[in-house]
């Protein structure tokens, strides 16, 4: 019968961004025309368990045989795919999900394109290429992800794509995702430009009443006026996120600030909108999150501090030194540096993460920092020579430390 002859193209995430004019994270490219066998003899080497994938022997980047796929059960595993030499470069592209991520690029640089992703490209749209769409709903959580990636060019939701997001969530499809999916999306989502834009995409289409219920629960609990002019929760808690975004790349501390208030969405609302103790509620939350998700330890770590401490942070010029000095401990600041600056920069996100104090000048991590390093001047091998020996040397450290801190806050009254 006769193969056509191979045909190789470069399809996906980098033909998308190479005409946005950023540089690919990964090349994927399709085979069309060929057999497994034939790109065991070119050199390829077979590493698909679904379907054939190869590396390419020199660059071992990944070399896919065209295919299309239908669904056969319910969850984003419930897939048959069909390769063979006569599926077309077309077929395969109709089953991806985004029409921007549905182009190709041959050989000789010429693009095809047939659903348009140039132009949703040029106008920042965000749509799905066909109504198979719903067929898995991990296309939610990459659809929420280019959102924050691409939010430079106020890339968004094409209406028709919403439609289909939102019967996902209500056809029940979105809670068939696992736990480690929506983590992997959700760290690389927290490491993009725009983070907020994520979670405020998943609000939209209502995904985050299923995935993230505990940050649903934060939006229309009010808080105070006067420090919270945005007033609502929810409003605040991706603000925050997003000032956290501008202050560093540490996607952990974006993560803290993330989930840094959730216990404001568990306080009686005869309370409102005073959150009383919002803080200690919070904790279990935030354990109760990072189980489901099986978030790692450095994130629940961190998270948990900063849910339980911020206050602290807020009210550094009004405590006992003593105070400031069980805060480090409970940090960990002495044993890790890193934790307190992790700390100091989720707590200063909070701060800025409201209407109006943006670029407000904080006073709380010169204090804290100052405390931090004062203590750190006591020596332990000090006290151990001074001829304290077993329990006596940590009391003794901490009373040393306590003073120095005191000195400092002396220092800095008028
Ligand atoms: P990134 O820059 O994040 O790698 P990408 O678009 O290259 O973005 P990949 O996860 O590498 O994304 O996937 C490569 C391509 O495979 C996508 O561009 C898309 O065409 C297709 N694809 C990946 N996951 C899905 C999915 N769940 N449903 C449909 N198509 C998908
Ligand atoms: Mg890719």
């Amino acid at each position: 019968m006769g193969y056509r002859t191979l045909e190789i193209y470069l399809v996906g995430g980098a033909v998308r961004d190479k005409l946005l004019g950023i540089e690919p994270r990964d090349r994927d490219w399709v085979v069309v025309g060929t057999t497994p066998e034939e790109m065991t003899e070119l050199g390829y080497q077979a590493v698909g368990k679904d379907f054939p994938v190869f590396l390419h022997p020199e660059t071992k980047e990944e070399y896919a045989l065209a295919r299309t796929e239908r669904k056969t059960a319910p969850g984003y595993h419930g897939f048959a795919f069909h390769a063979s030499p006569d599926v077309t470069l077309e077929e395969d592209l109709v089953r991806r999900d985004l029409t921007i991520n549905a182009m190709a690029l041959d050989e000789a640089g010429n693009i095809i394109d047939p659903f348009n992703g140039q132009e949703d490209l040029e106008n920042g749209m965000l749509r799905h290429v066909s109504n198979a769409f719903v067929e898995d709903p991990v296309r939610v959580l990459r659809i929420a992800r280019y959102a924050a990636r691409f939010s430079r060019w106020g890339f968004r939701v094409a209406h028709g794509t919403h439609a289909l997001m939102k019967r996902m969530v209500e056809n029940g499809e979105v809670d068939a995702l696992v736990a480690e999916r929506v983590w992997q999306e959700m760290e690389r989502a927290l490491g993009e430009d725009a983070p907020q834009r994520f979670f405020e995409v998943l609000r939209n289409c209502g995904a985050l009443g299923r995935i993230l219920p505990e940050l649903e629960a934060l939006f229309g609990v009010p808080q105070p006026a006067h420090h919270h002019p945005e007033i609502d929760s929810g409003l605040h808690t991706l603000m925050v996120l997003e000032q956290a975004a501008r202050l560093t790349p540490d996607t952990r501390i974006r993560f803290a600030a993330l989930l840094h208030d959730l216990g404001k969405g568990t306080t009686p609302e005869v309370e409102w909108p005073k959150h009383i103790a919002h803080e200690a509620r919070g904790v279990p939350l935030v354990e109760g999150l990072c189980e489901r998700l099986r978030v790692p330890k450095e994130y629940r770590e961190l998270a948990v501090i900063v849910t339980r401490d911020h206050l602290l942070f807020h009210t550094a010029a009004e405590l006992r030194p003593v105070t400031i000095l069980k805060l480090l401990e409970r940090i960990d600041a002495f044993r890790r540096p890193e934790r307190l600056e992790q700390f100091l920069l989720a707590c200063e996100a909070d701060s800025r993460g409201r209407t109006g104090y943006e670029e407000r000048e904080l006073e709380q991590p010169r204090i804290l920092r100052g405390a931090y390093h004062a203590a750190m001047a006591i020596d332990v091998r000090e006290v151990v020579a001074a001829g304290f020996s077993g329990k006596a040397v940590g009391e003794e450290l901490h009373r040393l430390r306590s003073a120095a801190i005191s000195q400092i806050v002396k220092n800095r009254e008028p």
